[in-house]
């Protein structure tokens, strides 16, 4: 390790690499509950070509290399469970290239969410990504390979899929371009050649090393609001969110369901943003959404809230702070969720389990679901609050993810961005000629077993 330490430093410069218990305790956890595990070294490249020389060394040298955006994931997919080089992303933060007119930005793979979101607003004001909730330093290459969602999600789906092309270092050191960009000077999309991408995406780093990426853009339209339906009924749920998308205004359709406030408690909420260009089109769009809830408005089965002013300027934000705001629900503020991506008739059944796990395991919780496409599928999260400074307190909410990722699969759903503990659970649960050919593919992009290892496996 001594001698990949100077190597290192060689690569990327005595600032950027260290050794030093510091920095590995730091890099060994995430917020969320797994144990952690400490790296020996951590760097961080400026360029691809940084990457590509680290890449080659832990080749040379056979020890793993774990990259890592703004480790914020919450289910420690980037702690590196074999120990080795974590690989930083967050000093390749260049935003490269807007191109207006077909709507699409390229960055570097460690640009911050919060980064983008004020490049755009400061330069290109007409223009927006899709914000996940997540804290603005989480990264857009970390989101989008793990098939992330936002609030933009509902018009366009998973963040996976607003990917218009990648530039990555394979583990074995080449550096390769994925989609038009591949073959054009435009990165504008993946089609029409056979799509490579999906090497890379829900992969959590094990099969290369994203440098850049090419996301889609969309209209920044000046007036928005938001309406939040009601109902006491979940088994209504799946039919509201069917009614609601199918006629295609919102840009966001989420669902929320907490025990706290009070007032909150039993209750369904579910949150219809949308946007227009004029006053007149946000009142034609308002109207199409009331029209589609109608049925359930005339038979006094649910209905629309009237907000606060404060409350409707929260709900209009992206990225969401509540959940954050649930995490200090107890001294030592963590949470973590499953996110199952399930689809939407589950929804009642999804809901009716979260509170009894949480009764079950004495935690409290906070569910919700987010829409993906038009009603397509859901994220629907379960999540569970913990005083980090407890570790029986921790204990409990980590027996609750575990029981919820049993029921998410049970119910035929499957855990988002799982821990590795839950990518067991699935592959358990998985076609065994999938998870093959899986491992057939990883082992000829990756020979040397070295990225990620611990990830996506059976032992
Ligand atoms: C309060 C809160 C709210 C959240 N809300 C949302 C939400 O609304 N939507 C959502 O999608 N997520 C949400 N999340 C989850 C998570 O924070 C985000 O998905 C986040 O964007 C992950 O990005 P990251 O940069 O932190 O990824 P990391 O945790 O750093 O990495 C995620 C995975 O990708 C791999 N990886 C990272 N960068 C690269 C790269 N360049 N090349 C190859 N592999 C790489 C890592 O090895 C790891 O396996 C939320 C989290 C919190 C704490």
């Amino acid at each position: 390790m001594e001698e990949i330490y100077k190597e290192l430093v060689e690569i990327v410069g005595a600032g950027y690499v260290s050794n030093q218990p510091e920095e590995r305790f730091i890099y060994s956890r995430d917020p969320g509950t797994m144990e952690p595990h400490e790296p020996d070294l951590v760097v961080m490249p400026a360029t691809t070509e940084e990457v590509q020389k680290i890449v080659l060394l832990a080749n040379r040298k056979r020890v793993p290399i774990v990259p890592m955006g703004g480790g914020l994931v919450l289910s420690g997919l980037s702690r590196p469970l074999k120990g080795g080089i974590v690989l930083d992303m967050k000093r390749m933060n260049r935003i490269l290239e807007v191109n207006e007119t077909s709507r699409y930005v390229l960055v570097e793979a460690g640009t911050a969410q919060g980064m983008l979101q004020a490049y755009l607003k400061k330069n290109h004001p007409g223009l927006k990504h899709s914000m996940p909730d997540s804290p603005p330093m989480a990264t857009i290459g970390g989101n989008v390979l793990i098939h992330g969602s936002g609030h933009l999600s509902h018009a366009a789906g998973f963040h996976s899929e607003m990917l218009n092309g990648l530039e990555v270092v394979l583990p074995t050191g080449e550096i390769v371009k994925i989609g038009s960009c591949s073959t054009s000077p435009y990165w504008f999309g993946r089609a029409p050649l056979p799509d490579l991408a999906g090497l890379f995406l829900g992969w959590f780093g094990t099969t290369g090393i994203v440098t850049k990426l090419a996301i889609k853009l969309f209209p920044n339209r000046p007036y928005q609001d938001v309406g939040v339906f009601v109902t006491e009924d979940p088994e209504l749920v799946p039919d509201v969110l069917h009614r609601v998308t199918g006629v295609q205004v919102a840009e966001d359709v989420t669902a929320w369901m907490t025990p706290r406030p009070d007032w909150a408690r039993g209750f369904q909420h579910i949150n219809i943003n949308y946007a227009a260009d004029t006053p007149e089109e946000l009142t034609g769009k308002r109207n199409l959404i009331r029209a589609s809830l109608q049925k359930y408005i005339r038979e006094k089965v649910g209905g629309f809230m009237v907000l606060p002013p404060p409350m409707k300027k929260g709900f209009l934000e992206a990225p969401q702070t509540t959940l954050v705001q649930f995490a200090d629900v107890r001294k030592g503020g963590g949470f973590e969720y499953v996110g199952g991506i399930m689809p939407i008739e589950l929804f009642a059944r999804a809901y009716r389990a979260g509170i009894e796990i949480a009764e079950h395991q004495r935690t409290t919780y906070s569910t919700g679901a987010r829409v993906i496409g038009l009603g397509h599928c859901m994220m629907f999260f379960f999540a569970y609050p913990f005083n980090r400074a407890d570790e029986a307190d921790v204990e409990r909410a980590r027996k609750a993810l575990e029981e919820t990722n049993r029921v998410v699969l049970d119910m035929g759903g499957i855990p988002w961005k799982a821990e590795a503990p839950a990518q067991k659970q699935i592959i358990q649960k998985m076609d065994p000629k999938t998870f093959d050919l899986m491992n057939r593919i990883r082992g000829v992009l990756d020979p040397q077993g070295i990225m990620n290892p611990g990830n996506w496996e059976v032992e």
